[in-house]
């Protein structure tokens, strides 16, 4: 006999999934009151010990499960159920570090000063841990048949659960997959990339393998990257990203954002690539983002304008959106989207205009050379990056008062326990909590 259980779940600052199970008869009620939660799981870091915390042993906070962020799938005998929810205070107002409630006061904020709602779709690549059994594989269909049957039962999940599968590949490094789904709007998104993430691990570990999205295995390889799809439209649903005429094709709005986005981003990396190893992926040469650059259908781009297959001006519309490239599995979704929403409104609402893509080698360009286009490296470690953030009291200025400080001690404590790794005990590290 069981009793079903519905798991109330948050994905956390940590970029981890926590929660805690409730029987699946109370759900009325646990959709009001939620699961008690405690302030200081704020600071879990992904190794599990806890970082410096201004809360203690003390407070209480509810973690109020969302039906229309729920997510089930039956692997063999068992049924894993979960509902993403948001945390909130007992008097029931929004906790200043719910990620899912950041991002969503994030989209207000794009809607408040532009009138539109975000389109997104978040591409993620993965890597199954055991040793490859076949080599020479990149983009491989032997390496492919070798996964069908997690390949088939991932996609055939997602598509159960609301997602619309895109695509499926054998990626570029060793062991390496990418898996692909349609864009959704405003939170949803966020939501279908945890659901996206918990379900690819199950589905391997139900085919006898164990899937990470760390960022970045082995620094002799390619690292695994999240790239999120960014498109807009208005209040009528019209999609407003594209103008024939303007730079790439970007409308007056998505210039804007993208500015804004290339302006703030090596301020906003330690929320998008929040890990130690994050920084050993963003270097050059690896198709990832190691300059605040625009590309035009350029991969070697923090920020791409793609292309579109569309041929009719309205397919085009429909299609047309830029791709953020300098994010990673460790950053919970909802945090990393909220960084660069925030980051491409405040661009709109400055009047930013993008800078020209760049089309050389930038690693070839000197500092000087460099500034004299209006680009900078990206900060190359964690504790840059978060000095960048924390130094930036725009950047800061977008989060509840407290969040700047408890999320820099928080990744402090992430910090001290890898500082006596070399790179590949940090790797492998890193490996086993993504
Ligand atoms: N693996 C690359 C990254 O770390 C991306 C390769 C691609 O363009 O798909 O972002
Ligand atoms: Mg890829």
């Amino acid at each position: 006999m069981t009793l079903p259980l519905i798991f109330a779940a948050t994905s956390d600052v940590a970029g981890k999934v926590r929660g805690k199970a409730f029987p699946a008869e109370q759900l009325d009620k646990r959709l009001v009151r939620g699961v008690g939660w405690t302030p200081t799981n704020v600071q879990i870091t992904c190794f599990d010990t806890i970082a410096e915390s201004p809360f203690g042993a003390l407070g209480d906070l509810l973690l109020v499960p969302n039906a229309m962020a729920e997510a089930k799938a039956r692997f063999g005998d068992v049924t894993e159920h979960f509902m993403i929810g948001d945390i909130v205070t007992l008097e029931g107002d929004p906790w200043e570090f719910c990620t899912r409630t950041i991002l969503k006061k994030a989209l207000e904020r794009l809607h408040d000063v532009a009138g539109v709602h975000l389109i997104s779709a978040f591409e993620h690549e993965f890597q199954l841990k055991g040793a490859s059994r076949i080599e020479n594989q990149g983009y491989g269909r032997e390496a492919f048949e070798l996964q069908r049957g997690l390949c088939e039962t991932l996609m055939a999940v997602l598509a159960d659960n609301g997602l619309n599968p895109d695509s499926i590949m054998k990626e570029f490094g060793p062991n390496q997959y990418e898996v692909v789904v349609g864009p959704a709007k405003g939170v949803r998104s966020a939501d279908e990339a945890v659901i996206l993430r918990e379900f690819t691990r199950s589905t391997a570990l139900h085919f006898g393998e164990s899937a990470t999205f760390t960022p970045i295995r082995d620094v002799a390889s390619v690292g695994n990257g999240v790239h999120i799809h960014m498109s807009f439209v208005d209040d009528n649903g019209e999609p407003v990203t594209y103008d024939e005429n303007g730079p790439c094709g970007m409308s007056r709005l998505t210039d804007g954002f993208a500015a804004g986005v290339l302006k703030y981003l090596p301020n906003i990396l330690a929320l998008t690539a929040p890990s130690v190893v994050s920084y050993e992926r963003l270097t050059p040469h690896r198709w990832s983002a190691a300059y605040n650059n625009l590309g035009f259908r350029d991969r070697e781009a923090s920020l791409r304008v793609c292309p579109v297959t569309a041929k009719d001006p309205s397919s085009i519309a429909r299609q047309f959106n830029i791709e953020y490239r300098a994010a990673d599995a460790a950053a919970s979704p909802y945090l990393a989207l909220a960084a660069v929403v925030h980051a491409g409104v405040q661009g709109i609402a400055d009047g930013l205009k993008a800078p020209a893509p760049t089309e050389e080698d930038l690693s070839l360009l000197s500092p000087e050379e460099l500034a004299k286009r209006g680009y900078v490296r990206l900060p190359q470690t964690l504790e840059t990056a978060l000095a960048a953030f924390q130094s930036d009291p725009i950047v800061t200025g977008w989060f509840g008062p407290e969040f700047a400080s408890v999320y820099a001690a928080h990744k402090a404590g992430e910090i001290d326990a890898v500082k006596d790794m070399d790179t590949a005990q940090k790797c492998a590290a890193y490996e086993g909590a993504y």
